[in-house]
């Protein structure tokens, strides 16, 4: 049985859902970031009341601290961190550019240096496919081997190879028990490389197929030309996933290529900072200019934040210093993407999505749930 079911298509956008060992989800959906198995300042019933479906944890991050034993002895990720719907690990893959210097590569393994304490952690596509299973993730990703932005043509090359090489090996190792194991796309910023990339990892017969290794500095038309490439190779009976995606009108805009899957941390953490992300635009809290405006952040919304509190309010928190302003943004900039994305998966359904989506960014957007 397929874990993806397609519902509608609209050009190339499409809305279904995959199907999980701990729930449905639908697409197109935005999964909020849980590095440390916590959506940062958010109770598991908050971040459901935002209108989230599936949450994304950091494998290699959890590995590192606590520790693969703790969760375990915890009763696996979902009792742990009290989330019981689908969750999704990021291998670490990502790390390997994000945290670039402390890192090494070679065909066997990627070695990891501990940010907290030094420590060298050895990690295998082998391993890495049997921490998230130790973890209990719903959805695993493969080990992968992304480059920076600027990378040069052989060094591309080589970690393409090393990422189809190394999903081979994650796909003999695939957990079963209904959970999803996810190939990575990678080819850097060269459409042919990255068509004979997802040529490769589409093969393989993946639950799910993401694109890796973009939105790591280039601009942008070069990332939708590089998600499109990967797109027109991928299998359309499986569930698309570009990895690291988090703004408006990118999202909308990969949505039209047939994507169906994000995650970001730039939405929570922008909130932290006191940006409000709204159907206008992005608004800093911090700014005087609020100082006595009595509207919600964002009149189109209906969340915790927005049916009760005001701009001047929510500045006056982040003046004070109080860490109910990050909770409340935090719950609004979830909700946000939350709605934008049921905004969008309707649109696809009654065949009106455009992604320039003045239609989609203005219409009252379905209640999350
Ligand atoms: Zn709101």
């Amino acid at each position: 049985m397929t874990a993806f079911r397609l519902e509608a298509r609209c050009g190339s956008a499409r809305a279904g859902v995959v199907t999980t060992p701990h729930g449905d989800f639908r697409t197109p959906a935005f999964m909020p970031v849980g590095t440390q198995a916590a959506v940062k300042t958010l109770h598991p019933a908050e971040v459901r009341a935002c209108g989230v479906e599936v949450v994304l944890c950091n494998a290699y991050h959890l590995a590192l601290r606590p520790g693969v034993a703790v969760v375990e002895r915890g009763g696996g990720l979902h009792r742990f961190m009290g989330w019981d719907g689908p969750i999704l690990t990021d291998s670490g893959g990502y790390q390997l550019v994000s945290l670039g210097a402390v890192t090494q590569v070679d065909d066997e393994a990627a070695i990891f240096v501990s940010p907290y304490d030094g420590s060298r952690m050895r990690v295998t596509p082998e391993d890495a496919v049997g921490i998230q299973a130790r973890l209990g993730a719903d959805v695993l990703m493969c080990l992968d081997h992304p480059v920076a932005w600027g990378a040069g043509s052989d060094a591309v090359t080589d970690a393409a190879e090393r990422t189809h090489s190394w999903a081979e090996r994650c796909r003999a190792v695939h957990p079963g028990g209904g959970r999803l194991l996810f190939g990575i796309v990678q080819g850097g910023f060269d459409a042919t490389l990255r068509r004979e990339s997802a040529r490769a990892i589409g093969a393989l017969g993946f639950d799910g197929v993401a694109i890796g290794g973009l939105s790591l500095g280039e601009p942008v038309e070069v990332m939708l030309e590089m998600t499109a490439a990967s797109v027109s190779e991928i299998p359309g009976d499986v569930p698309r996933y570009f990895m690291g995606l988090g703004t408006d009108a990118e999202m909308l805009a990969a949505i039209a290529l047939g994507v169906d899957m994000f995650d970001c941390v730039v939405p929570t953490r922008l909130a932290r900072n006191g940006t409000a992300l709204t159907t206008q635009g992005s608004l800093n809290l911090r700014n005087a200019t609020y100082r006595e405006d009595v509207r919600p952040i964002d009149e189109h919304c209906g969340c915790a934040a927005c049916e009760r509190f005001s701009r001047a309010y929510l500045r006056h928190l982040f003046a004070a210093g109080e860490i109910l302003a990050h909770r409340l943004v935090t719950i609004h900039n979830v909700t946000h993407l939350s709605r934008l994305m049921a905004a969008a998966r309707t649109a696809i359904v009654t065949g009106s999505f455009q992604k320039e989506n003045a239609s989609v960014r203005g219409q009252a957007a379905p209640a999350p749930g």
